[in-house]
């Protein structure tokens, strides 16, 4: 497999022990991907590319870097090694994968929790960018509003796009001014926010067990097997 070499251009924090990396090609090629697909980051160990995890690109297509939001593991192998790293060291790249993929459908349901929001982030950021008429609701879930990534520029979205709903809910705390919902996403919740749900293109990402319960609120709501795409980890 092909690993290209890619250097860190810049890195800040967002939520709660996560950091939005952007990378940038050493030849100032980037490889061409879809929205919501991965790529296998590698870490140089003893001069070559070695350890390596999977992410999702959070940037959409046409950028000209690529960003990934990554939670940061005290106890990680890969994620607390490359906390340790500096603007402009190397990291390898392979890639993309996966076909958790966003294809231009124009009614799309977007569930995430935490980082699970990264492969959404570029299948909205699409969107937003092209101009894609239809509706697009996200149901994002977070333990406080502190952990919620990207939260300003979901905001942002939401409040430029007439096409894009985001629903935040916040499942350990209730701050005084929330207006959003609060508590696990449920069937109730997703009935709520979700109307032809048969009709719907849907996307669920986050924790594995996070994605096989909503899956089953999904199902249960009448969402249609082959319109679902599942992309769950850790
Ligand atoms: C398709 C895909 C896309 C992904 N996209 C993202 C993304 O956009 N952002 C993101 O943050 N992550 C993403 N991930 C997860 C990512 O690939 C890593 O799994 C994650 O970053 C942890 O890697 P790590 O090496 O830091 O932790 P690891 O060292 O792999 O450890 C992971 C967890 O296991 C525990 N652990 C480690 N070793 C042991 C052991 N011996 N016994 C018991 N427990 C142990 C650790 O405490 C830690 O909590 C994605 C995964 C997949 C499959």
């Amino acid at each position: 497999m092909e690993i290209k070499k890619y250097k860190i251009s810049s890195v800040r924090n967002d939520g709660t022990n996560v950091k939005i990396f952007t990378l940038e090609s050493t030849n100032g090629h980037n490889v061409q991907f879809k929205p919501g697909q991965f790529v296998n980051l590698y870490l140089l160990e003893n001069g070559n590319f070695s350890i390596f995890r999977q992410f999702s690109i959070a940037s959409g297509p046409s950028s000209a870097q690529l960003e990934f939001c990554i939670k940061i593991l005290q106890d990680g192998k890969f994620t607390s090694a490359l906390d340790k790293l500096s603007i402009g060291a190397e990291i390898g790249l392979a890639g993309p994968f996966g076909h958790f993929v966003y294809q231009g459908q124009k009614e799309c349901v977007f569930i995430a929790a935490g980082t699970g929001i990264a492969p959404m982030m570029s299948m909205l950021r699409y969107i937003n960018e092209n101009k894609i008429d239809g509706e697009f609701i996200v149901l994002y879930t977070n333990k406080t509003e502190d952990s919620i990534i990207y939260y300003n520029e979901l905001k942002k979205l939401q409040a430029e796009n007439k096409n894009i709903k985001v629903v935040f809910t916040l499942t350990q705390e209730t701050p005084a001014h929330w207006q959003g919902e609060l508590g696990r996403i449920s069937s109730e919740m997703v009935e709520k926010y979700v109307t032809k749900s048969n009709e719907r293109m849907w996307f669920f990402c986050g924790p594995v067990e996070f994605v096989k319960t909503i899956k089953e609120h999904a199902l249960g709501k009448g969402a249609q097997p082959d319109k679902m795409k599942i992309e769950g980890w850790g």
